[in-house]
C-alpha cells in the first residue's frame, strides 16, 4: 500500500514522526507521499525525504494560500520543483469555494500556472476541489497537464467522469466511511480500480472507526479494505493495484522500499 496524500509537514506530527512512521510500515504501507500547501512547506517536505527514504514529496500552492502568491513564484516554485529527485508531482493545487480565503479569481489564476509549471517540467499534479468543480475542470480541460489526480474526490461519478476520460485518476479519503457519504461510494463503486488512488490526507479525516483521532498513514489500510468491500474485490486486489497506480503516477519505482527493508 501506498499513502497518496498526508501532510506529515503538520505541526501535529512533530513529536512522533518515526513511530507515526513505523505504525505505516507496521500495517504494510510501503511508501508515503506528502504533499506541500506552501513554499515553505515544500521546503519541509524535501528535507523529510531526505531523512526517511520511505517518503517522496510535492511541491506547490494551496488554493487556501493563493492570495500570498507573488511574482516570481513561478520561477521559485519550477526551481523547488527540478531541485531534487524526491519531489514527484505539483501540489496540491486548485480551487476552494468553500472556505474562500483567495478571491476567486486569484485563485484560478494561481490554479493555472502551477498547472502550466506541471506541464513544462513534464510532471503529474495533485489537485485539490471543494465546491469549485466547474471552474475547475474548465481550467484543467484548457491546460491538460500530463497527469492529474483529482485527492479526497467526493463528488457523483457523472461529475468527474470527463478526468477519467482525460486519463486522470481520482483519490479517495476516508470521508468514504462516514455515514452521509452515499454518493461518494456510489462514486467509488463505479470508478475502476485502475483508475483509483487511495489516501489518508492524515492529520485529517480518520475513517470512521478512528474519527476524533489524528489520522495518519498507517490507516490507509482502513481505505483499502472497506473499497474491497465496497466493490466485491479482495483487499490483496485493491492493494495490488491502487499500490501499481500510485507507483507509475509518481514514478516511485526506484524509491520504494526494498524487500528487506520492509519488515
Ligand atoms: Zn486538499
Ligand atoms: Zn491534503
Amino acid at each position: 500500500m501506498i499513502d497518496s496524500h498526508c501532510h506529515l509537514t503538520d505541526k501535529k506530527f512533530a513529536d512522533d514522526l518515526p513511530e507515526v512512521l513505523d505504525h505505516a510500515i507496521r500495517a504494510g504501507v510501503k511508501h508515503v507521499v506528502t504533499i506541500a500547501d506552501s513554499f515553505i512547506e515544500s521546503e519541509q517536505g524535501i528535507a523529510l525525504c531526505h531523512t526517511y527514504p520511505q517518503i517522496s514529496c510535492t511541491v506547490g500552492v494551496h488554493p487556501h494560500c493563493a492570495g500570498k502568491w507573488h511574482r516570481g513564484d513561478r520561477e521559485r516554485l519550477t526551481k523547488l520543483a527540478k531541485s531534487d529527485d524526491c519531489v514527484r508531482a505539483i501540489g496540491e493545487i486548485g480551487l476552494d469555494y468553500h472556505y474562500e480565503f483567495s478571491p476567486r479569481d486569484v485563485q484560478q489564476g494561481v490554479f493555472r500556472l502551477q498547472l502550466e509549471v506541471a506541464k513544462e517540467l513534464a510532471m503529474p499534479v495533485v489537485v485539490h476541489n471543494r465546491e469549485s468543480l466547474e471552474d475547475l475542470l474548465a481550467i484543467i480541460e484548457d491546460v491538460r497537464p500530463p497527469g492529474l489526480v483529482l485527492h479526497c474526490c467526493t463528488e457523483r461519478f457523472e461529475n468527474v467522469e470527463s478526468l477519467l476520460q482525460w486519463g486522470y485518476f481520482l483519490s479517495f479519503t476516508g470521508i468514504a466511511t462516514y455515514e452521509d457519504a452515499e454518493d461518494m461510494r456510489e462514486t467509488i463503486r463505479r470508478c475502476p480500480l485502475e483508475r483509483m488512488m487511495i489516501e489518508t490526507d492524515a492529520p485529517y479525516l480518520a475513517p470512521a472507526a478512528y474519527r476524533g483521532r489524528r489520522n495518519e498513514p498507517a490507516f490507509v489500510r482502513e481505505m483499502a479494505m472497506f473499497i474491497a468491500k465496497l466493490k466485491g474485490v479482495s483487499f490483496e486486489e485493491v492493494d495490488r493495484v491502487t499500490t501499481q497506480n500510485a507507483v507509475a503516477f509518481f514514478g516511485l519505482q526506484n524509491r520504494m522500499l526494498s524487500p528487506k527493508e520492509d519488515m
